[in-house]
């Protein structure tokens, strides 16, 4: 005499994890259970993907966020030296020729 997974006496040829179905473990009742529980898992990985994807994009964002903020203020201060650096030049030659 087999047992089910609850402790009953299980009939010859019922699944023990569903011991009303008639038929062996593992049933057709097992295989549904384990399909959706497949795809909950693959609902759940595909979650976690998006969510993962969304945390690296946003960090990407704040990333060149920055890099812009950085470059608003560099680019003027380039700027000045830039138009520094030409005006000394052109003093430079001025003063050789
Ligand atoms: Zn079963």
């Amino acid at each position: 005499m087999s047992y089910d997974i609850y402790g009953n006496n299980l009939k010859r040829g019922h699944c023990e994890v569903h011991p009303q179905v008639a038929e062996e473990y593992p049933c057709s009742l097992c295989y549904q259970q384990d399909e959706s529980r497949n795809r909950d898992k693959q609902q759940y990985n595909d979650m976690g993907r998006q969510q993962e994807k969304e945390y690296y994009e946003g960090m990407e964002r704040e990333h060149y966020g920055e890099l812009a903020k950085k470059n608003n203020f560099l680019y003027p201060l380039l700027c000045v030296v830039a138009d520094f650096l030409t005006k000394w030049l052109k003093k430079l030659k001025i003063k050789k020729s």
